[in-house]
């Protein structure tokens, strides 16, 4: 129910087809990402082999999945995609490796969520393309290999750290996704709203773009819902007033905050004095799953500077106090 949910829902998933981005030249943004994976590419493709394995990672909604097919579509390759909880059984992983052609791109959303018994299959698929697995159970048992074709895997997770090291380390090209600038989402925006034939200037592109919390996929949802709003009020056109009204209404703050921010704030400087707080008591605080805190709420929180996480725990920082017109502490006002 969270508008600024950065994680998909169906709705987005059947809409996105039409703006998700197909080639490198369209990836709006993260531009040593764009300028590596160029090269890495071209690199590959006079080579003529598969490309590297790659690992990428980065905060809900900023284009993994994108970057995956885009690498599948520059190196000319078939993609095929899962994701770690999907692949319960060792048996469901070999199914798909050796249903891969030369060159193919396997991805793997929500790597860092394999169980461990699929991952031990991982492990010589991508460093010598064999397949080594057991058929049959007790004394019947017996183990077979098999050649697979070169094939590229990538994986995506919200954080590096949640993988295992073995994993991490046969991962030959890793990238990491930075949130996006108000610049490229306002790029993002208009050339979504150019894909889906609406009419927007660039201060209402801008507008939607400094309250989408540097996720484009926040973003074009909130496009959508600026475009309702202007189709209903007003003539369709989308300006910087329109986009204004429509986001005040839809209770998404100058910040791009929505109620879910702002509780996890409130509760950091109103029930824990700003911290330090360890993220366990700061999710029963506001009945969360410490996960989505930790891969949802606070990256984008911390990397605009609203609070940090210390050793210690978490801690608000002042620029939290002056958001809600708190009086920050250890300040003559406070
Ligand atoms: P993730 O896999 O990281 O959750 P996605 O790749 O599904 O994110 O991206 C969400 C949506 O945001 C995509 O459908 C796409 O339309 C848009 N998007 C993501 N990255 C970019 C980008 N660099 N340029 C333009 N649009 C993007």
């Amino acid at each position: 129910d969270r508008l600024i949910a950065p994680q998909a829902v169906a709705k987005d998933e059947h809409q996105d087809r039409a703006i998700r981005p197909q080639r490198l030249v369209d990836y709006v943004g993260q531009p040593a990402v764009r300028e590596q994976m160029d090269i890495f590419v071209s690199a590959a493709r006079a080579r003529e082999e598969a490309l590297d394995h790659v690992l990428i990672f980065g905060p809900p909604g900023l284009g993994k999945t994108t970057l995956a097919n885009i690498i599948a579509n520059e190196m000319g390759v078939a993609i095929k995609s899962t994701s770690g909880p999907v692949l319960e059984k060792a048996g469901d992983l070999a199914a798909i490796l050796t249903n891969l052609e030369e060159g193919d791109v396997l991805f793997i959303d929500e790597i860092h969520r394999l169980n461990a018994v699929v991952e031990e299959i991982l492990y010589p698929a991508m460093e010598d393309y064999q397949l080594d697995i057991m058929i049959g159970e007790g004394p019947a048992a017996r183990s077979i290999k098999l050649d697979l074709p070169a094939f590229t895997l990538v994986g995506a997770t919200t954080r590096a750290g949640l993988l295992t090291s073995p994993l991490r380390d046969r991962f030959g090209i890793v990238q990491r996704l930075e949130f996006y600038s108000v610049a490229d989402l306002t790029h993002i925006v208009s050339r979504s709203a150019a894909l889906l034939g609406l009419e927007i200037d660039t201060a209402g592109a801008g507008e939607i773009a400094r309250r989408s919390r540097g996720t484009p996929r926040i973003a074009n949802r909130l496009l959508r819902r600026v475009r309702d709003f202007a189709e209903v009020r007003y003539d369709g056109r989308i300006g910087q007033t329109v986009a204004d009204e429509a986001l005040n209404l839809l209770k998404v703050d100058q910040q791009g905050f929505d109620h879910m921010d702002r509780r996890l704030l409130l509760a950091l400087v109103e029930k824990f004095d700003g911290g330090p707080v360890g993220v366990d008591s700061l999710a029963a605080a506001i009945s969360e799953e410490r996960g989505t805190i930790e891969d949802v709420l606070e990256p984008f929180l911390i990397q605009q500077g609203y609070m940090v996480r210390t050793s210690r725990g978490r801690m608000a920082t002042t620029h939290a106090y002056l958001h809600f017109g708190l009086p920050v502490p250890g300040t003559a006002a406070a």
